[in-house]
């Protein structure tokens, strides 16, 4: 058992801190507080070759995997959860192709992430959201044609996006399944982008509501079989739920560094605050921790590019490092003190973007769920 990675990850590790520390730290703080997602970062990861990475190079991508993903999320994320969660929606787009496209979806799809679109994923309504089965927008056929009619909420990058991949019912009398999958236009007429909701955290990430109003939508753009959303939607998070967790272990990360910083700087009672044991065993705990999630966000996603199972191992990783996200921000802003609840210093920004790694693709409630249900079937 190797636990190292290897030279050409360390060196995609390397290319993405050296991206994030020059490119999205020095704007975090602005588009935070403007709530404004910076399109330039988006252009000059397309430059390095740092997107896309999962598109294969046929379509124009780099070909790699989830483990590439994850390397690269954690190191963007230490500068910046919310734009890189932003930029993380167009991964989850990218792996619905994966998980279901056929040959022309695929060159569909991958052309547009390559030549510059952003996609979005809505499967959220506001009466269904950890209950999938619940959703409630209709896709009801046509002809050749499906009319979609319903409302999601939550739909990150909505107001950026060029396409959509919308779960539908196309037969309600099915339960989970009886949904579909189907890619959908910005520009279809019946498509209506809701107000931007705003947020406590991930601020520079923009969400909003999504209206579909009798959208015509061609039966080519269904995405799998009719039944087979459900399906789709649980096969998408083995491969994103990996990279979420990622997106907390960068955050977590970058809580420590912080804190182990201003702990060697500040004194009290004539001594640095990291030589009281209180603050030690503080640093210690979010250390080990921090340790613990990335060897279990590696595991999910080197097991899935392996081809193996990973549902229970990519639930682990997304539970444990959320809530080691938020208990490292939390921590960090108890090191700082007084200064933690600053908007002068970047530990406040931390612990309100970790929250949201609590609740979005899949609550810490589901994925104890997940794994519960796992331990019974196994
Ligand atoms: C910033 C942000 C961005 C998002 N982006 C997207 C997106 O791009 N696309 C998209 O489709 N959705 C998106 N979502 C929606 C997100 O996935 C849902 O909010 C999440 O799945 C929880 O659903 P809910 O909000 O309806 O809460 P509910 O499902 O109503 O849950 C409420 C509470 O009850 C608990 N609970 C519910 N059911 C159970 C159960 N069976 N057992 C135990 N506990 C349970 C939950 O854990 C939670 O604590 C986003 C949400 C946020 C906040």
């Amino acid at each position: 058992m190797d636990f190292q990675i290897s030279s050409e990850h360390r060196m995609i590790r390397d290319l993405a801190q050296q991206f994030a520390r020059r490119e999205i730290q020095p704007l975090a703080a602005k588009c935070d507080r403007e709530a404004k997602f910076p399109l330039e970062v988006h252009a000059k990861l397309r430059e390095v070759g740092l997107a896309h990475l999962t598109v294969p190079t046929a379509h124009g991508g780099a070909g790699l995997g989830v483990l590439e993903v994850v390397l690269v999320t954690e190191q963007l994320a230490w500068a910046c959860a919310g734009i890189t969660g932003s930029l993380g929606i167009n991964a989850i787009v990218a792996d619905v192709m994966h998980s279901a496209g056929t040959e022309a979806q695929k060159r569909d799809v991958f052309g547009r992430l390559t030549a510059g679109q952003w996609g979005a994923y809505a499967v959220t309504e506001p009466s269904a959201g950890s209950d999938v089965a619940a959703i409630r927008t209709r896709a009801d056929r046509r002809g050749d044609s499906y009319l979609l009619n319903g409302a999601k909420v939550w739909i990150s990058n909505a107001p950026l996006a060029q396409f959509f991949i919308v779960f539908a019912k196309t037969d309600p009398s099915a339960g989970h399944r009886g949904i579909s999958a189907f890619l959908v236009e910005h520009d279809r007429p019946g498509m209506q982008l809701g107000k931007v909701l705003g947020k406590l955290g991930q601020r520079a990430a923009p969400a909003s509501e999504v209206f579909f109003n009798g959208v015509e939508v061609p039966v080519a753009h269904r995405i799998g079989e009719e039944g087979d959303g459900f399906m789709i939607a649980m096969k998408v998070f083995d491969r994103s739920r990996p990279m979420v967790a990622a997106l907390a272990l960068g955050l977590a990360q970058r809580a420590l560094d912080e804190a182990v910083a201003y702990a060697k700087e500040r004194q009290t009672m004539g001594k640095p605050i990291i030589e009281h044991q209180a603050i030690g065993h503080k640093l210690a705990d979010m250390a080990v921790r921090i340790e613990a999630s990335r060897l279990l966000v590696y595991q999910a996603a080197a097991r899935i590019d392996a081809g193996l199972d990973n549902t229970m191992e990519a639930a682990y990783a997304k539970l444990f490092a959320a809530d080691t996200a938020m208990h490292c921000a939390t921590e960090a802003i108890q090191v700082f003190g007084g200064m933690g609840y600053s908007t002068e210093y970047p530990v406040e920004k931390l612990f309100r973007d970790a929250k949201v790694l609590q609740i979005y693709e899949g609550t810490s409630e589901i994925q104890k769920s997940i794994i519960a249900r796992e331990l019974a079937r196994r």
